[in-house]
């Protein structure tokens, strides 16, 4: 049987989730032997762009240039996944959405002829998406759940709840109600083992939203935790500011 065949594109991002791939080593040559990786230029592959089975992008889209690629790509892939942050809502990139874009280009470039910046949103904001991967970086167990059941053609089993529930069933004690920690665990996507609290440091929301997720009330326990309103509102759009649920605990309308 033919191997899918898939890409994996960047767009603006440090290029942390496609080394995150490249980083499985053992679990990437299994993978190797259920699809076929024809388009993927951080590994040295570039056999054309497409057509795909699965397209894996990399990074939010924050250009003229790169809304007119995703859409071309979009049309490449039967499948389309966003990997990452960036992809999946805008990532770290998406608090420059807070200032206007001709404010911040004349702060970085000297010539503003040839720039044509937009806001940075994930990819959903321009195409249909099919799954996402989400994360600063991606977890590697997620990919390769969401790589398998797109194969098997079956819903990936992606966890709805809290960093939380993943926080207790490790056993962590709360750094948040113990130390005064502010944690963003209570409104953020499980799936990364509640990773930086089981290292003693506060979650900081890479993974957007959980499922029905109770920020304005977070947003004031921070508050009484003596965080100042400007503070709360950072918390919020470091890396998922443009999703309705960060908005709403930022503050913003
Ligand atoms: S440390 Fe953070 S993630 Fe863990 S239980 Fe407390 S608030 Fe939730
Ligand atoms: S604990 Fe929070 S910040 Fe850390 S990896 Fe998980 S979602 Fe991201």
């Amino acid at each position: 049987m033919k191997k899918p065949s898939v890409g994996v594109f960047k767009f603006t991002s440090d290029g942390g989730c496609q080394l995150q791939i490249l980083n499985m080593e053992r679990e990437l040559f299994d993978l190797l032997n259920l699809i076929n990786i024809t388009y993927f230029p951080m590994a040295g592959v570039d056999s054309g762009e497409g057509p795909f089975d699965i397209g894996f992008v990399e990074g939010a889209v924050t250009s003229t240039d790169e809304i007119i690629r995703i859409k071309e790509i979009r049309e490449k892939c039967r499948i389309l996944v966003a990997l990452g942050a960036c992809a999946c809502y805008g990532g770290i990139a998406s608090i420059k959405n807070q200032k206007t874009q001709r404010e911040l280009e004349e702060k970085v470039y000297t010539d503003l002829t040839a720039v044509h910046s937009t806001k940075a949103f994930g990819i959903d904001q321009y195409v249909k998406v099919d799954a996402y991967v989400r994360g600063c970086p991606i977890d590697k167990n997620e990919f390769i759940e969401v790589v398998k059941s797109t194969l098997l053609q079956i819903k990936p089993n992606l966890r709805p709840h809290s960093v939380c529930v993943e926080c207790k069933l490790r056993e962590n004690p709360c750094i948040f109600l113990i130390e005064g920690e502010v944690c963003m665990g209570p409104v953020t996507s499980a799936g990364c083992g509640a990773l930086c609290p089981s290292r003693h440091r506060a979650c900081e929301g890479c993974r957007g939203p959980a499922s029905d997720p109770n920020t304005p009330s977070l947003a004031r326990t921070m508050l009484e935790y003596g965080l100042t309103p400007e503070e709360v509102r950072l918390k919020f759009i470091k890396y998922a500011g443009e999703t309705q649920a960060f908005k709403e605990g930022a503050g913003i309308k």
